[in-house]
């Protein structure tokens, strides 16, 4: 099964993936964790992409579509995957369906649009922590670690993202806003679109999303 979460940053795309892969067994692919590692161990990519992550801008197409198809290469995603901020914009939507159809026709299956309204997001990133090593979310006021700065699971070094300070949140919710009605429509289009309130509690959104897959499915699907 082939799942896209849509929606702004903030909206909980990662921690929908993350607990999406755990319950159907299939892989959390995040662009944004890709492009950081990148980033991290300085290869020509991530040098590539840094500045324009750093101010809140779309890494251009090009560089974003190469790292997904040799992403989509690997093993682990023959079952199918949980794409987390991909695609961004109309020109990756259909990068992807056509590295789909190259895949013996395969196609999306389900796009869930998470909405969240804005002060929900600014409040949500703006306190957000990330766990250095195993990712795992936190957040200075409403879930803070019990160690201070140190994951819970892992022990490691929590962090904020150089991108959730609150210029390059505004930046990134603009370039956002720029490109999801396009995409809304083609998934729409597409039949293929649900739209999830995600201001609330996270265990209720994920509940709704397996209620949609579980209503929907079509395990005919190739
Ligand atoms: P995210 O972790 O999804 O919030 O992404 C962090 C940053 O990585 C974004 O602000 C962009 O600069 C870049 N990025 C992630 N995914 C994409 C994508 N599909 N296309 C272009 N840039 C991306």
């Amino acid at each position: 099964m082939r799942i896209i979460l849509l929606g702004p940053p903030g909206a909980g795309k990662g921690t929908q993936a993350k607990d999406l892969a755990k319950e159907l067994s299939l892989s959390h692919i995040s662009t944004g964790d890709l492009l950081r590692q990148n980033v991290e161990e300085k290869t020509e990519l991530g040098k590539a992409a840094v500045e324009f992550m750093h101010q809140g801008a779309l890494v251009p197409d090009g560089l974003v579509n190469q790292m997904l198809k040799r992403r989509l290469t690997q093993a682990d995603t023959q079952k199918g995957f949980i794409l987390d901020g991909y695609p961004r914009n109309i020109r990756q939507a259909e990068a992807l369906d056509d590295l789909l159809k190259a895949q013996q026709n395969k196609q999306v299956d389900f796009v869930f649009y998470l909405d969240a309204s804005e002060p929900v997001i600014i409040q949500r990133l703006s306190g957000r922590l990330v766990c250095s090593k195993c990712g795992l979310n936190f957040h200075l006021k409403n879930m803070p670690p019990k160690k201070d700065m140190l994951c819970d699971r892992c022990g490691s070094n929590l962090y904020q993202r150089p991108d959730d300070q609150e210029k390059t949140i505004k930046k990134r919710l603009e370039v956002y806003r720029q490109e999801v009605s396009g995409l809304l429509q083609y998934y729409q289009q597409g039949n293929k679109l649900y739209s999830i309130l995600a201001d609330g509690d996270a265990r209720v959104v994920l509940k709704k999303i397996m209620q949609l897959i579980e209503q929907h499915d079509d395990s005919s699907k190739v």
